[in-house]
């Protein structure tokens, strides 16, 4: 199936050659039109690899927050319920434990250019761009921001859209989960408990056992490989 999608105007950044087409699921895709090409029907399949390609574009976009400095509010900060994970990925408990609150201009000297934007601005990375898309070793995916264990391996699938993705969390209670409306496109944007580090989203055309796709930036994430 050759589906004729949307290509957008313009490129990322640093991301020359790049262009508007993106692979997904095994289909080629021009974001160019937004239909295909051999029935015109929009059936669910290629609803999913718009959505996907609609992430690339997004990537491309560069999306920003308007007013991009974030105050730290005054006081001591909120304390959140984490569950944490040792080294080998064994469950260990919850813990109740200070939210990571920081100024852009501390986030900014602590991580890398994508990884702010990514996490702190809620950009999305190049589809096939990312460090654990192709990756297949067994660990721990951490918050780069915080460390906090948010997947693992055993749960990480192949889903051809070009970001690492995973079919559940390490832990519920790691994540925060809320609709994210913006592009004009309804989906729920995944962050970490801790620090609110934007993670990507999850979509509901994922593998048994849960049917979940959590789509995430591998910038977002910081491996551990198992001990
Ligand atoms: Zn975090």
């Amino acid at each position: 199936m050759r589906l004729a999608c949307v290509e957008v105007a313009g490129a990322r950044e640093g991301a020359a050659g790049s262009g508007g087409w993106c692979k997904i699921e095994g289909m080629v895709l021009d974001s160019r039109y937004g239909k295909e090409e051999s029935s015109g029907a929009m059936t669910r399949r290629v609803f999913i690899a718009l959505s996907a390609c609609a992430l690339g574009a997004i990537g491309i976009f560069r999306f920003r927050k308007a007013g991009a400095a974030h105050a730290v509010a005054a006081g001591p900060p909120e304390i959140v319920t984490i569950v944490e994970f040792s080294k080998d990925g064994k469950r260990i408990g919850p813990v109740q434990v200070p939210k990571v609150v920081k100024s852009d201009a501390e986030w900014r000297e602590q991580l890398d250019r994508t990884t702010f934007d990514v996490t702190r601005h809620a950009d999305t990375e190049i589809a096939f761009s990312g460090q654990y898309d192709d990756f297949r070793e067994n660990g721990l995916f951490r918050c780069a921001c915080c460390k906090t264990a948010l997947f693992s391996s055993e749960t990480k699938f192949d889903s051809g859209t070009g970001w690492p993705s995973f079919w559940a969390p390490i832990a519920k209670e790691n994540v925060v989960e809320t609709e994210d409306r913006s592009f004009g496109i309804s989906r729920t944007a995944v962050a970490c408990r801790r620090c609110d580090a934007h993670l990507g989203h999850v979509f509901d055309d994922g593998p048994e056992p849960t049917g979940l796709r959590y789509c995430m930036n591998s910038a977002a994430l910081a491996f551990e490989k198992f001990a």
